[in-house]
């Protein structure tokens, strides 16, 4: 079975085509980027939408296999106009191939890509993309969320930053690469519990660069400090949940320092530390593919009249019957 997964839930528009095998036979995928501010949903939708056509082309022109048996695209959560976009070359297709399709959960594709490219078997996921920051364990049918953030997520956090000191979108990255000539300066620490709360240290972080304090300095304690608070957390699920792996995904798992820091931690329990790689640890449209698959072969399928978006769904809504 060769399955199209479509990805469009926020800056990324993706597709792929994944072998019941798990062999990836082609991939796409383009970005919308600002040099100024964040990202605007309906310009983001509007580069999907002008992309799609081209995307579409190249991900069959690529394979070696020209067929397509199932489609999978990701229903939410999501930005509402980037996700329709995906629901429509969804429809489009499974209508013109007849073939089947099945709506898949962004967040549950992203943790089970884990499955896909690490060896993990039963992890204590760290899920840290640019809206989420979860930790989530699979207990029984459901996964559970241990912790969360209150605010915003540790990527947007880190995009917020890096807009307020003109590092444009996404900052992530070049927040690591500023963090390397940076001495440590005090910010605000906040875990409440489990949850996390980026909000306040984000405030303070800005404050000081208006009062002049450098933007390497304050990219390593930024780092420092979001890090070291999931690397707190992280551990007391670990302890918690009596695991002994922990499995970071989403597109903070690109940042080494983070990477370094839990895997250190691992360490020191005796537990095995793995990393989403960097190529799929974001958006991606294998991942999605992937889920289908799993979800198709264990019975789930959707009509395509009843397809649809869901930009809020949580993974805790869902049952893990495919497992
Ligand atoms: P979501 O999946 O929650 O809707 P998203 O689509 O923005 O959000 P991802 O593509 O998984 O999420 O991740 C993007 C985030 O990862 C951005 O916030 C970006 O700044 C961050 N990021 C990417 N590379 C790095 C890095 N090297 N260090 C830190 N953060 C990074």
């Amino acid at each position: 079975m060769i399955c199209l997964g479509i990805e469009s839930t926020a800056h990324t528009i993706g597709l792929a085509l994944l072998t019941e095998k798990k062999q990836i036979l082609s991939e796409v995928k383009d970005m919308y980027t600002t040099t100024k501010g964040g990202i605007i949903p309906l310009e983001a939708a509007k580069h999907h939408e002008n992309i799609k056509d081209k995307l579409i082309k190249e991900v069959i022109e690529k394979s070696r296999e020209k067929r397509i048996d199932l489609i999978a695209y990701s229903a939410g959560p999501g930005l509402a106009p980037c996700l329709r976009v995906g629901l429509k070359i969804a429809k489009e297709l499974a209508e013109d191939l007849k073939v089947p399709l099945v709506d898949v959960n962004h967040i549950m594709a992203h943790l089970n890509s884990g499955f896909l490219f690490t060896e993990a078997k039963n992890p204590v996921f760290l899920f840290t993309s640019g809206a989420n920051t979860q930790i989530v364990s699979l207990e029984g049918k459901r996964y559970r969320v241990f912790g969360d953030t209150i605010d915003i997520g540790m990527g947007n956090a880190l995009d917020k930053f890096g807009r307020e000191i003109g590092l444009g979108f996404p900052s992530g990255p070049k927040i690591e690469e500023l963090a390397k000539a940076g001495k440590y300066i005090e910010l605000p620490y906040t875990v409440k519990g489990m949850d996390l709360s980026f909000s306040g240290i984000l405030t303070s972080a800005i404050n000081k660069f208006k009062k002049g304090v450098s933007k390497e300095d304050l990219c390593f304690s930024i780092q420092e400090t979001f890090f070291s608070m999931l690397t707190e957390v992280a551990e007391r699920a670990l302890a918690h949940t009596g695991k002994n792996e922990a499995l970071l995904i989403g597109g903070v798992a690109a940042n080494k320092r983070l990477c370094e820091m839990l895997g250190k931690m691992c360490k020191s329990r005796k537990s095995k530390f793995y990393a989403v790689p960097l190529k799929y640890s974001g958006d991606n449209a294998v991942m999605i593919a992937y889920q289908g698959i799993l979800e198709y072969k264990n019975g789930r399928s959707i009509s395509i009249d009843k397809a649809d978006i869901r930009p809020y769904e949580r993974i805790d809504q869902i049952e893990v019957f495919w497992k």
